[in-house]
C-alpha cells in the first residue's frame, strides 16, 4: 500500500551539486526539505566528476614535477606510478568530503530519502511505496555520459569518464573521442602518468567553446607534451581487438590503443521519470526553464545539468540557491551565464570568464583586446610555465572577457570574475596594484596595456 508523508515545503529529486545546494539553502531559510537520492549525495561532481578528476590531476602534477625536477636543480627520479596508491588518495579525498556533506545535510534537518524517485504529479515524488508531497518540487537529476550512434560502451575497452576514473592501471595508450573539457583533462592526466594519448575532435579546435587563442595555446602545449590530436576530424568506428581497440577516423585512418575513452558530452537524466506525464515541457531531454529556473508547471523548478545551461557544478550550486531563495520569498536575480567562470584543469590550465572575441563581434561589439604573454610574468617564469592572459573589452567600455592559459591560472578566475561581472573598465583595473611576484600581475599588466600604459609589456 502506498504511504504518503505530510507535505514538505520542498521536495528535491536528485542530491548532486544542484539538488543538495538547493536543499541546504532552503533549510537555511526555514523550509522543511526532503532530498531524494538513489545513489550517493554529492552526485556526479563529488563521486564521478570534479573532485576525483582533480585529485588524479594533482597526482599527475606531482609526477610531472618529479620528472622535471632537474629544471629546478633538484635531482629526483620517478620510480613508478602506483595506481592503487593514487586511487586510494583520490578515494580518501572523496570519502572525507562525502562524509562532511552527509553531516551537513543532517545538521540542517534535511530528510534524505534513499531510493529512486519518480515524479507522479505536480507536487509529488514517489520512492518505492512512499510518496513525498511538496509545496514545491525541484528536479535535479543531473546528467550521464553520452555516446555516438553505433558506438557501444563496454566499460572495459570502450569506456566513459565513469570507468576512466576507476582504472586499476594507467593505460599504455588511449584514444580519446572528444576534445572538450573532460577529454582534454583525461588526455593531460594520462599523459602525465605515462600513457600515449591521441584525441579525436570533430570541431576545428580542442576546447571548442573557448576563445580560439586559448585553444591554440593549449594545442601548442599539448604538442610539446607529446599529446597527439586530430581536430576537424570525424570518428567513423571502433572495434575491440585482442590487444585493445582499433578506432577508424575520417579518411580511413586507424588508431590503435589499449582503450577508447568516449568523452562526447553528457546528456540529461530525464527519461522515464514522469516529467512529461506531469506536463513539464522538455527539449532534447533537457527540462525547459526560464531565467529563474521555473518550468512551465508552477510548482516545479529544475536546476543543474538537467537544464540547458553550463554543465558545471558551481552553476548547479548557483541555480539551486536561486530556486531556494525564490521559494523562500526572496527576490534573487537571474544568473548571468556569461559571467560564469569556466576552467579546464589540464596542464596547462585553461580558464575563462565572459565572452570570446568571436562572440563579442557576433553581438555587434566593437572591441579592443590585449594578450599578455606569461613570458613577461615573474611568477610564471619561476614556475616555468608558458601561456597568456587575454583581455577583451568593448571599445571605450568595460571588460567583456578574460581568457587565460598556463599552470595554475584557474586561481586567477576569481579576479577575472569580479572584473567582468562588475563591468570594470580597463583603466579602473589598471589602478589596482597587484602583489609581486604573482601570476595575478599578468591580469594587472594586461589591463595596464589596455589602458594605454603598459609596464612589462610591449604595448
Ligand atoms: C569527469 C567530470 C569532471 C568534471 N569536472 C568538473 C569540474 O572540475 N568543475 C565543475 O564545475 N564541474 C565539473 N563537472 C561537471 C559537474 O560534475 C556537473 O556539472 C554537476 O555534477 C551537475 O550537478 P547536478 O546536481 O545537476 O547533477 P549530478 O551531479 O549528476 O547529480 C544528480 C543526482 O541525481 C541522482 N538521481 C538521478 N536520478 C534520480 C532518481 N530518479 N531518483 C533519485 N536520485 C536520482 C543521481 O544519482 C545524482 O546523484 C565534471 C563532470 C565530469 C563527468
Amino acid at each position: 500500500m502506498a504511504n504518503s508523508s505530510s507535505p514538505y515545503d520542498v521536495v528535491v529529486l536528485g542530491g548532486g551539486s544542484g539538488g543538495y545546494a538547493c536543499a541546504l539553502r532552503a533549510a537555511e531559510l526555514g523550509m522543511s526539505v526532503a532530498l531524494v537520492e538513489k545513489d550517493k549525495v554529492g552526485g556526479t561532481c563529488l563521486h564521478r566528476g570534479c573532485i576525483p578528476t582533480k585529485a588524479l590531476l594533482h597526482a599527475a602534477e606531482v609526477a610531472d614535477q618529479i620528472r622535471e625536477s632537474e629544471v629546478f636543480g633538484i635531482k629526483a627520479s620517478l620510480e613508478a606510478v602506483d595506481m592503487a596508491g593514487v586511487n586510494a588518495y583520490k578515494d580518501k579525498v572523496v570519502s572525507r568530503l562525502w562524509k562532511g556533506l552527509q553531516g551537513l545535510l543532517k545538521s540542517r534537518g534535511i530528510t534524505v530519502v534513499e531510493g529512486e524517485g519518480r515524479l507522479t504529479g505536480p507536487t509529488a515524488v514517489q520512492v518505492g511505496d512512499d510518496t513525498y508531497e511538496g509545496r514545491h518540487v525541484v528536479l535535479a537529476t543531473g546528467s550521464a555520459p553520452k555516446t555516438l550512434p553505433g558506438l557501444d560502451l563496454d566499460g572495459e575497452r570502450i569506456i566513459s569518464s565513469d570507468e576512466g576514473l576507476r582504472l586499476a592501471e594507467v593505460p599504455r595508450s588511449a584514444v580519446i573521442l572528444g576534445g572538450g573539457i573532460i577529454g582534454v583533462e583525461f588526455a593531460s592526466l594520462w599523459r602525465s602518468l605515462g600513457a600515449e594519448v591521441h584525441i579525436v575532435e570533430m570541431l576545428p579546435h580542442l576546447l571548442p567553446a573557448e576563445d580560439e587563442s586559448s585553444s591554440k595555446l593549449l594545442e601548442r602545449a599539448f604538442r610539446r607534451r607529446g599529446i597527439k590530436f586530430e581536430v576537424g576530424t570525424r570518428f567513423e568506428g571502433a572495434k575491440v581487438t585482442d590487444e585493445g581497440v582499433q578506432v577508424t577516423i575520417e579518411g580511413g585512418k586507424t588508431l590503435e590503443a589499449e582503450l577508447l575513452l568516449v568523452a562526447v558530452g553528457r546528456g540529461p537524466v530525464s527519461q522515464d521519470l514522469g516529467y512529461e506525464q506531469a506536463g513539464v515541457e522538455m527539449e532534447r531531454g533537457f527540462v525547459k526553464v526560464d531565467g529563474h529556473c521555473r518550468t512551465n508547471v508552477p510548482t516545479i523548478s529544475a536546476i543543474g545539468d538537467l537544464i540547458p545551461t553550463w554543465q558545471l557544478a558551481h552553476v548547479g550550486f548557483g541555480e539551486g540557491i536561486l530556486v531556494a531563495e525564490r521559494l523562500g520569498g526572496l527576490n534573487p536575480v537571474p544568473i548571468d551565464h556569461d559571467g560564469v567562470p569556466r576552467v579546464t584543469y589540464s596542464e596547462p590550465e585553461v580558464a575563462s570568464v565572459g565572452i570570446t572575441s568571436a562572440e563579442a563581434r557576433a553581438r555587434g561589439h566593437e572591441i579592443t583586446e590585449f594578450t599578455y604573454d606569461l613570458a613577461g610574468n615573474g611568477k610564471s617564469q619561476i614556475l616555468q610555465t608558458q601561456g597568456a592572459v587575454k583581455i577583451i573589452s568593448a571599445k571605450d567600455g568595460p571588460v567583456l572577457g578574460v581568457h587565460m592559459v598556463g599552470s595554475r591560472v584557474s586561481e586567477l578566475s576569481a579576479e577575472a570574475q569580479l572584473i567582468t561581472n562588475w563591468e570594470a573598465l580597463p583603466a579602473e583595473v589598471a589602478q589596482l596594484i597587484h602583489p609581486h611576484p604573482t601570476q595575478s600581475e599578468a591580469v594587472g599588466e594586461a589591463h595596464l596595456a589596455l589602458a594605454g600604459k603598459p609596464l612589462h609589456a610591449h604595448g
